[in-house]
């Protein structure tokens, strides 16, 4: 059933058994959602699917206009994995006249996709803190692909004591490597053909951690030196940051995340990948 308006998704949810898991989109959805919804469905008695292309979260109007839509694509993939609840607003539903709010989290937000796109998690914070509001999930199912993401919701949530648990799940890729995302239709094939690069820059620096590189600098040459290969690709950074800060690390003496972001054209790609040697890391990234 899919509900547009606070209200209607409020008394929907009354009826719903617990426990209830969330998963937020803002549609075009692929496999990527598609792994977040079954992870959501293996756990949760209900699940509750938003569909919401967030105006807030965008930092460029271009970006947001021609950000990919299709609801009635969308709706065939969610009936298929078995949904419970859609919703699906207009802007105004989620952003009533006289909305005055901005959640705007700290030190986390700052480097990497904060400093990329500035005003990018303050429009993610607060369209999820309203959607973790008004659903009062138990758990919310967000992609590692995003890991800033997940880390800036988690902080956001602890903070405002909202009991919603944030679940991160694991990135799904294409046979070639390449992350799903919404904006890989923009790709061009020679972009498309071109795009694995990213991954395997971050395979790059995972090698070289595997085998005893502990240089952040060394590191993020080690990724460079992949992406400079691409005549296609425009780096715009890469990083190798402390897990749980962000900030840019000399030495990996604990877990990090590799991460980047790369232009092709006019579309520009993220993805990541986490270093940890502790105990049970490489179980803990598995689905
Ligand atoms: P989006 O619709 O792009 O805002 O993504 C909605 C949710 O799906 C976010 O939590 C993303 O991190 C997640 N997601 C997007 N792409 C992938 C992927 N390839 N694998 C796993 N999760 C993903």
């Amino acid at each position: 059933m899919v509900l547009r308006t606070r209200a209607d998704l409020r008394a929907a949810l009354d009826a719903m058994p617990r426990p209830i898991g969330l998963v937020p989109t803002m549609g075009w959805l692929h496999d990527g959602h598609g792994a977040l919804i079954r992870q959501a469905r293996a756990e949760n008695a209900t699940v509750v699917v938003t569909v919401f292309v967030n105006p807030r979260q965008f930092n460029v109007a271009a970006d947001y206009t021609k950000y990919p839509r299709n609801e009635a694509r969308d709706l065939a993939v969610i009936a298929a994995e078995g949904v419970d609840l859609v919703w699906a607003p207009p802007v105004d539903e989620v952003y009533p006249t006289g909305f005055d709010t901005v959640v705007s989290v700290g030190a986390v937000a700052g480097p990497l996709e904060g400093a990329a796109r500035p005003g990018h998690f303050d429009g993610v914070a607060t369209v999820v803190a309203i959607l973790f509001s008004l659903v009062g999930a138990d758990r919310a199912y967000f992609g590692q692909k995003d890991a800033q993401q997940v880390m800036v919701i988690r902080q956001m949530a602890r903070d405002l004591a909202i009991g919603t648990s944030v679940v991160a799940c694991p990135t799904i890729r294409e046979a070639d490597g390449l992350a799903l995302s919404s904006r890989n239709v923009h790709l061009t094939p020679a972009e498309r053909a071109a795009a694995p690069v990213l991954h395997a820059a971050l395979a790059a620096a995972r090698n070289a951690w595997s085998g005893g590189e502990r240089s952040g600098g060394a590191l993020r040459s080690a990724m460079q030196a992949i992406l400079h290969r691409e005549p296609l690709a425009t780096v715009e950074y890469v990083s190798i940051a402390h897990g749980r800060t962000l900030a840019e690390l000399d030495v990996v003496d604990g877990p990090a995340l590799a991460s980047l972001a790369v232009r092709f054209g006019g579309t520009r790609l993220i993805d990541n990948e986490i270093l940890d040697e502790s105990p049970g890391a490489d179980d803990r990234r598995r689905p």
